[in-house]
């Protein structure tokens, strides 16, 4: 099941959801447009823009290591 983890800038709530194909994906407590975070990584939002995509790249911004296993 693809569950995805986002994040609400306005709110600094994360939270998952379920998201099947391109479905847009807004904050269930604002409303507002959401960042989608790497699966199983830590993110920090002073790492710049994981926008939506599509390209599903499983590496991590946030640290140099290839996989998120040194990072979260
Ligand atoms: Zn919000």
């Amino acid at each position: 099941m693809p569950i995805y983890e986002y994040r609400c800038d306005k709110c600094q709530l994360d939270f998952e959801k379920l998201v099947f194909g391109q479905d847009e994906v807004v904050c269930p407590t604002c409303g507002c447009q959401v960042q989608k975070l790497m699966s199983a990584c830590s993110f920090k939002s002073a790492a710049g823009d994981f926008k939506t995509s599509g390209t599903g790249k499983s590496g991590c911004s946030t640290c140099s290591a290839t996989s998120c296993a040194g990072c979260h």
